[in-house]
């Protein structure tokens, strides 16, 4: 969710965190680690739900995306307001997604997460049959996904629910990334994160680790939270595995 907003006055800022103090520092021994990974954005090279809701969703679309950025409603209500007005199948949002350009990084992120027996997950505050598409289409459907589910409902209209929101999430995601990143076997100081946007604020306040391009490298200046930059996911996979 990224377009311009002519009439918002300034993004919100719901609450910031303390300025980071962690040190930074690749884990040396990273087989006690789990890597989590944003989508929109990260993996692919555009936001996909922002492309769909452009394509598919009626204009007002564009009026809760201004209320969002006037701090007026939480992410999570903009989201599922906005799914509300896509005219589409499923058919064709799948069509629509599969060929989307990626990082094709991720192969090799993926690859040797996999010899090293770390686990990689995908933690997105995007729609989970577009994820599945892209995925399925690049043969990685075996990587795990939490994100919020898109639904049809028996009068032929989507919605979107949020199995894996956290009502103390201070961003207000949809899917709050911090509360799954420690909902597994492993805690958010065993956590590797790789993020590009609004939503990868929470646990990018609190992750071991950060890599940040874009939006969320922009924020994580401005706020002192530590991050590692990058451009690309092979430039992340090299530094993590060098
Ligand atoms: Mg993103
Ligand atoms: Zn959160």
């Amino acid at each position: 969710m990224n377009q311009a907003c002519l009439s918002a006055i300034s993004p919100p800022e719901l609450e910031k965190p303390a300025a980071s103090s962690r040190s930074l520092r690749i884990p040396s021994d990273l087989s006690a680690f789990q890597v989590l990974c944003d989508f929109d954005g990260t993996i692919t090279k555009t936001d996909v739900t922002d492309a769909i809701l452009e394509a598919f969703a009626l204009p007002a679309f564009r009026e809760w995306q201004c209320r969002w950025e006037r701090g007026e409603i939480t992410s999570r209500e903009c989201m599922a307001r906005q799914v509300e007005l896509i005219r589409a199948d499923r058919a064709t949002l799948i069509q629509f997604s599969a060929d989307l350009p990626i990082d094709e990084g991720i192969v090799t992120l993926n690859q040797q997460c996999a010899e090293r027996g770390i686990p990689l997950m995908i933690v997105s505050d995007g729609l989970d049959l577009i994820i599945e598409a892209v995925l399925r289409r690049r043969g990685l459907s075996h990587i795990p996904v939490i994100s919020n589910r898109l639904v049809w409902n028996g009068n032929g209209l989507p919605s979107l629910s949020f199995p894996s929101a956290s009502p103390d999430c201070w961003i207000g995601a949809g899917t709050c990334k911090c509360a799954v990143a420690a909902s597994g076997g492993f805690s958010l100081k065993e956590t590797v994160y790789i993020g590009d946007g609004r939503s990868d604020r929470c646990i990018s306040t609190v992750a071991q680790q950060v890599f940040a391009k874009g939006k969320l490298r922009e924020w994580c200046d401005l706020q002192g939270v530590a991050c590692e930059p990058f451009e690309t996911l092979t430039d992340v996979t090299e530094r993590l595995f060098r």
